[in-house]
């Protein structure tokens, strides 16, 4: 699908990030022009303001780039601006309780700077439960007032486990009193039922009120000169249409002056979060805002620095709670960290970016529970010498969840101007908020991401503008698709770094992730992505692992735990260690199942004690249910069943696996060497789909068989004639089967060191040795099915018959003579006789039959149990390919199948 996508992403940007370059792409028809535009002076700056604003007015960040100029002729007053200050900003899990408070008190001594203002959010949870307050009061739930109790309850212990003497005495009278008007305006709105916005704004906005002051008096308790600052005496802020507020600096700069001239102190603790509108009715910045008020701060006090401290070590590259190999960032542009915030990375509020951005004031994230970390650094770019940025393409990754998607389509749209803005407009009327547009270029269809609770709105407010367009069909459908995820890259260095999108998509790909829309803007800062919201976290660890090169996470689904799959579990548990630090492979069996139990686990099974758990935790086994649980996990990206049984009906699953998108390795030969038809459809899929099918162990186990015949093809080779020695019990039967000894004796010899299945008729009809040729047979292309075969069985005829092992073993030596006297005769010949398996690829067949060597032949030369592979091909014409050593036992195929899995893991895009 050609998409020229766009926009949003950018003029978004565009308009937030204020004073910088940026360019603001429109779309005029197929054509799309970039206007370069410099954010340079106020005038300028307001114009685009408003181009931006009259575009796209429903933008969740956007409302309006009020004044952003501070009028520099205030520096005169009383407020001594500039570098003296430092602002910190603490979240509400930095001040969640008594010990909290006291750590964050600290912090605030210890700074050196000359000139302190502290921003601080409410107690952790407690903005919760504010809101929490409203909605039961409105719903005229009486336990609003239970609800009250337990919120002046959480102050009260606090502040008495911090304060003591005249301060607490002050803080409590100051709590009670409060809460008394709180209870009052509660029960006004539990009998009006309803509460307006500046209610709600006053109410929710008493935690920071509190906080606030608490802190302030502890950090005075070390004797410091420190006053509390309720920020709505400062703040003025303006609210938008779009359920926004933007700051009126020029207001507030000539209250902070009022406030100051009455206030000074050289440590201040502000409240974050609340502020007024002009007409001094409080309000608050939105949810999260305590970041924007530090950064208005940051920008009225002109400080050197604002530091916001929280929970983690810094911005990660991404959700660390989605992804626990994410990094701590060192530094950011104030671009990607507004990008990063704005796609969902709540470390930080998308709007404190442009406050401190003008007076290119660094923001420094930081953990208060771990203080050695350094910590995010967000500034300018950082370049070296020569102008070159020194950071990778790709910063980091967010979503957002909990999106749909709205799809207008039809051919009557194409060339016809206004149908943007007449879609848009509808958006904007029902007051939704467009996160992501994109556009095809045939202009078909254009499709944007809306949160999923306003998609009624707007479908409703669609369908009406566009009935007459529908019914006269120049529109075909306005189509909604729910449950969907954004996923966004971010990053500077993507602008000049050529491929970012290939490696992006294509990681996405090898997840089997199926993406709904794209947009990339024209400033290349940011590539994002819509995938159905159950893949959200799987898309996000793929892009992460792929750009991180952190690991490449697989979860299995191991079927068979018998002796075959029983070593491989152990082979696994014995590498993994070695695989997760040196090739950055993570390999997850997170279910295995026999077939009575089954034993599953989300985070994997201990494999250390996969027998005992199997037996103690496993439940009755069920396939749909196995497979439903490897593939429905959300968080691992790539899931692969591996089929070590040799059970046809299991091998009849894989169809719909592959379906799934479940990779397939496996040693069982029953599907590719099943019915032809079957495997035929298999192989479609497989290449269709970005799904792998890995099978090395179905001929000769671990030896390098089918790879090396497919690495022959692939480069051009032509294949004329596959012969060898497939079965490791016949090899050894007939390497043994010299001098005076005779068939029987050496077949139970065999028998006797496990070479043989219990019963050994298995490996002497041939049906083994048959389906490994018609597996080759196929994969050199040729449509060959096991029935037409012509398979030499070695089991004489009246025993074919025999009821068990036993009785055959018995009879066995009545038949000796014939196979005898075959020996003798090419002895005689100075030859040796050898059960091989032959395809001809020239005449299109194969056999697999008993076969007379000379004695210098490489096939006469074998020992033990060992496979030998002869492949003639154009290029191998008068000396034959040959992979020979053993083909057979458990390590060795628990080895091949391993080595099946690895490749899988470099194929999904481990490190080679
Ligand atoms: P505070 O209460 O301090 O403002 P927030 O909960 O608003 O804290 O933000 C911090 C949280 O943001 C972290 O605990 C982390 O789980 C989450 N987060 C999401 N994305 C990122 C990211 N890319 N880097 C760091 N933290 C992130
Ligand atoms: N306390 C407010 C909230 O929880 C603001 C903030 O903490 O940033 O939304
Ligand atoms: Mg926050």
């Amino acid at each position: 699908m050609p998409v020229v996508s766009l926009a949003k992403v950018v003029t978004s940007t565009a308009a937030a990030a204020g004073d910088f370059k940026v360019r603001i792409p429109f779309i005029y028809g197929k054509r799309l022009v970039s206007n370069r535009v410099s954010f340079g002076n106020s005038s300028r700056r307001s114009c685009i303001g408003h181009i931006v604003r009259s575009e796209l007015q429903s933008s969740r960040v956007l409302g309006s780039v009020t004044d952003l100029a501070v009028d520099n002729s205030v520096e005169n007053g009383h407020l001594p601006k500039g570098d003296s200050w430092a602002v910190h900003k603490f979240g509400g899990t930095c001040v969640g309780n008594s010990e909290r408070i006291k750590d964050v008190a600290d912090v605030v001594v210890k700074d050196d700077s000359e000139r302190k203002l502290v921003v601080v959010s409410a107690m952790a949870k407690v903005t919760d439960m504010m809101y929490d307050l409203i909605h039961r009061a409105q719903s005229r739930e009486d336990s609003y007032l239970s609800a009250l109790d337990a919120v002046l309850e959480k102050h009260r212990a606090t502040a008495v486990e911090l304060l003591d003497g005249d301060e607490l005495v002050r803080f409590l009278a100051r709590l009670h009193d409060d809460i008394n008007n709180l209870k009052a305006m509660l029960r006004a709105i539990y009998i009006a039922g309803h509460a307006t916005e500046s209610f709600s704004d006053f109410v929710v906005g008493h935690g920071e009120l509190w906080s606030a002051q608490m802190l302030a008096a502890v950090v005075r308790k070390s004797g410091l000169d420190c006053t509390w600052m309720d920020a709505r005496d400062v703040l003025v802020v303006i609210p938008t249409i779009s359920n926004q507020v933007d700051p009126d600096f020029v207001e507030s700069e000539k209250r902070l002056e009022k406030w100051f001239s009455q206030n000074s102190a050289k440590i201040i603790i502000a409240t974050g979060f609340i502020a007024s509108t002009p007409q001094n009715i409080p309000t608050t910045l939105k949810r999260d805002g305590s970041d924007f008020s530090a950064a208005i701060m940051g920008a009225l006090f002109r400080s050197h620095q604002l530091t916001i401290w929280t929970d983690v070590d810094g911005v990660y590259s991404a959700d660390p709670r989605k992804v626990s190999e994410a990094v701590v960032l060192k530094t950011l542009s104030y671009q990607e960290a507004w990008e990063m915030s704005y796609f969902g990375a709540n470390v930080l509020h998308p709007r404190t970016i442009i406050p401190v951005m003008k007076y290119d004031i660094p923001i420094v994230i930081r953990n208060i529970f771990n203080l050695s970390a350094p910590g995010t650094m967000i500034c300018q770019q950082i370049e070296d010498e020569d102008g070159y940025k020194l950071d990778a393409p790709v910063k980091g990754f967010a979503t957002i969840d909990n999106l749909a998607l709205v799809n207008v389509e039809g051919t009557g749209m194409a060339g016809v101007p206004g149908t943007a803005s007449a879609i848009f407009s509808a958006v904007k009327e029902v007051g939704a908020n467009v996160i992501m547009i994109s556009q095809a270029s045939s202009e078909h269809s254009v499709c944007f991401a809306v949160p999923e609770k306003e998609v009624k709105a707007v479908s409703e407010a669609l369908n009406s503008r566009f009935r007459q367009a529908l019914a006269g069909g120049r529109l075909s459908q306005i189509e909604i698709i729910p449950n969907c995820s954004i996923l966004a890259a971010v990053g500077q260095k993507m602008a000049s770094t050529p491929g970012v999108s290939a490696t992006f998509f294509n990681a996405l790909a090898k997840a089997n992730i199926n993406i709904r829309a794209i947009a990339q803007g024209c400033s290349e800062f940011n590539i994002t992505v819509v995938v159905k919201r159950e893949d959200c976290i799987r898309a996000l660890r793929a892009v992460h692992s792929r750009f991180y090169l952190s690991r490449t996470t697989l979860a299995m689904g191991i079927i068979g735990p018998g002796l075959i799959g029983g070593t491989l579990l152990d082979q696994i548990r014995d590498q993994a260690s070695v695989l997760k630090e040196e090739f950055k492979i993570d390999l997850r069996v997170i279910g295995i199942t026999g077939s009575s139990k089954m034993l599953l686990s989300e985070s994997g099974i201990d494999l250390s004690r996969w027998r005992e758990l199997m037996k103690e935790e496993g439940e009755t086994a069920n396939m749909e249910k196995f497979t439903q649980y490897v593939k429905g996990n959300h968080f691992i990206p790539n899931s692969v069943m591996v089929d070590c049984t040799a059970d046809a009906d299991i091998a009849s699953c894989y169809y719909d696996w592959l379906l799934r998108g479940l990779h397939v390795v496996t040693p069982n030969k029953k599907a590719n060497s099943g019915p032809l038809d079957q495997y035929l459809k298999i192989r479609d899929l497989q290449r269709k789909s970005y799904t792998h099918y890995f099978y090395e162990a179905t001929v000769g186990a671990g030896l390098p068989i089918i790879s090396t015949l497919r690495g022959l093809l692939e480069t051009g080779d032509k294949m004329l004639r596959i012969e060898g020695i497939f079965s490791g019990t016949l090899s050894y039967i007939f390497n043994n089967f010299v001098g005076t000894r005779s068939f029987s004796e050496v077949v139970a010899e065999a028998k006797q060191a496990g070479f043989t299945e219990p019963d050994p008729r298995e490996d002497l009809s041939g049906t083994d040795v048959a389906r490994k040729v018609t597996i080759l047979a196929r994969e050199s292309g040729l449509k060959l099915d096991l029935e037409s075969l012509p398979v030499q069985n070695l089991v004489p005829k009246p025993l074919q018959a025999c009821a068990s092992a036993e009785e055959f073993m018995e009879k066995l030596p009545q038949f000796d003579e014939e196979l005898s006297k075959q020996r003798q005769e090419a002895e005689a010949a100075g030859e040796v006789l050898r059960y091989v398996g032959v395809v001809d690829a020239v005449e299109k067949k194969g056999t697999v039959e008993l076969k007379r060597y000379k004695k210098d032949h490489p096939f006469a030369q074998l020992s033990g149990a060992d496979n030998i592979i002869a492949f003639t091909t154009k290029r191998y014409k008068e000396q034959p390919l040959i992979v020979r050593g053993p083909g057979a036992g458990a390590q060795v195929t628990a080895g091949g199948i391993f080595s099946d899995i690895l490749r899988l893991a470099f194929y999904l895009g481990a490190p080679s």
